[in-house]
C-alpha cells in the first residue's frame, strides 16, 4: 500500500512536469550576437527588458534596413520573353523552383492550365512594374486593376530608408505546443535581413501575377523592403566544428536557424511540424526547407519576440 502510494506520488510529479510551460529539460542556446554582420546593423545590438506574454524577458533589439550586402539583390522579372534565366529571378510551384526565363514568362498560360495569363505585350516585351507607383498598386493582397497580369518587382531602393527591428528573447523558452505566425516576419539572417513566412501566393496568382524571388531567395515589399522566402545558401553562414549544417539566422522565439543540408549533403530526418529537432550540441533548432517549399520554418517552438517596421 505504501508502495503504490509513493508510486502515484511519483506519476503525479511526472505529470505535473510534462504540463509545465516553458520545458526547462530541453536544452538551449542562446543568440550570439557576433554572428551578424555588424556593418548591417543600425547602431549596436542593445539588451532590454520586454513583457513576452506577460513575462519579463531579456531580448536583444536588432535595428537594421534588411538589405543585403554579401550578395546583390536581384534580378526579378525579365524584360523580354527572349531573355534568358539571368535576366530573372526563380518562381517555385508545389515545391519546386524555377527559373524565370522570358520563355517562362510566355508559357505561364500553359504552366498554369489558364488561358487568361499573358504578361507580354505584342512586341514581346514583358509588363513589369518597373516604377514605384507600380510597386505599391501590384504588391498588395487587392491588387490594382491596371498591374494584373503583370510581372511584379519593387526595388530595394524604393524603401531602403524603412527600420525594422527585430526583438528576439536573449535565451530561447522551449514551449510544449507550437504557435503559428502570421504574416509578420519569422526570423533574421545574419545580414539583417527578414525572413518571412510563405509568400500568399493564392493573392499573387488570382491576379495573373507573379512576384519573382531573386537567386538568393529573396523580393521586396513596401513594408519591410527587401525579405527571403526561401534560403539558399547565399547569406553569411557560421560553420559547425561537427558535420550539422551552418546556422544562417535566428527565428524569432531565439532558437537557431540551420540550412538544410549537413556537411554530408544529407537532411535531418527527425524534424517535428515546426522544422525542427533536438541534438545533444545544439539542443532545440530548426532547419531551412527547400527552397521550392515557400517556407523556410513552419511555425515557432519558442516563445516569440516581435518585428516592427517604421515605413
Ligand atoms: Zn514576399
Ligand atoms: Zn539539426
Amino acid at each position: 500500500m505504501k508502495n503504490l502510494s509513493l508510486l502515484l506520488i511519483v506519476i503525479f510529479i511526472f505529470s505535473c512536469k510534462s504540463n509545465q510551460k516553458p520545458d526547462e529539460d530541453i536544452k538551449t542556446l542562446a543568440v550570439n550576437k557576433d554572428y551578424f554582420i555588424s556593418e548591417n546593423i543600425i547602431g549596436e545590438i542593445t539588451e532590454q527588458k520586454v513583457s513576452l506574454k506577460g513575462v519579463e524577458t531579456l531580448c536583444y533589439v536588432i535595428k537594421t534596413n534588411s538589405q543585403a550586402t554579401e550578395h546583390k539583390m536581384g534580378p526579378w522579372c525579365p524584360r523580354h520573353i527572349e531573355d534568358g534565366k539571368e535576366k530573372g529571378g526563380i518562381w517555385f510551384e508545389n515545391g519546386k523552383v524555377y527559373d524565370v526565363s522570358g520563355h517562362f514568362i510566355a508559357e505561364l498560360d500553359k504552366f498554369y492550365k489558364d488561358e487568361k495569363w499573358k504578361l507580354y505585350r505584342d512586341n514581346d516585351s514583358i509588363k513589369v512594374t518597373d516604377t514605384k507607383k507600380g510597386c505599391l498598386g501590384a504588391a498588395k493582397p487587392n491588387v490594382e486593376e491596371e498591374y494584373k497580369n503583370h510581372c511584379v518587382e519593387c526595388l530595394p531602393e524604393y524603401f531602403k530608408d524603412q527600420i525594422t527591428t527585430f526583438v528576439i528573447p536573449v535565451k530561447p523558452e522551449y514551449q510544449n505546443s507550437s504557435q503559428k505566425f502570421g504574416r509578420g516576419g519569422i526570423g533574421i539572417a545574419f545580414n539583417g535581413v527578414k525572413f518571412d513566412p510563405p509568400a500568399p501566393t493564392h493573392a499573387i496568382l488570382a491576379a495573373h501575377t507573379i512576384a519573382p524571388l531573386d537567386d538568393h531567395g529573396g523580393h521586396v515589399n513596401p513594408h519591410g523592403g527587401y525579405h527571403y522566402h526561401a534560403v539558399t545558401g547565399s547569406t553569411k553562414e557560421i560553420e559547425q566544428t561537427d558535420t550539422h549544417a551552418p546556422i544562417i539566422g535566428y527565428a524569432i522565439d531565439g532558437f537557431g536557424i540551420y540550412g538544410l543540408l549537413d556537411k554530408d549533403k544529407k537532411e535531418a530526418t527527425d524534424l517535428d511540424e515546426c522544422g525542427g529537432h533536438i541534438d545533444s550540441a545544439r539542443g532545440y533548432h530548426y532547419h531551412a526547407g527547400e527552397p521550392g517549399s515557400n517556407q523556410i520554418i513552419k511555425c515557432l517552438r519558442g516563445k516569440p519576440g516581435y518585428i516592427s517596421i517604421e515605413e
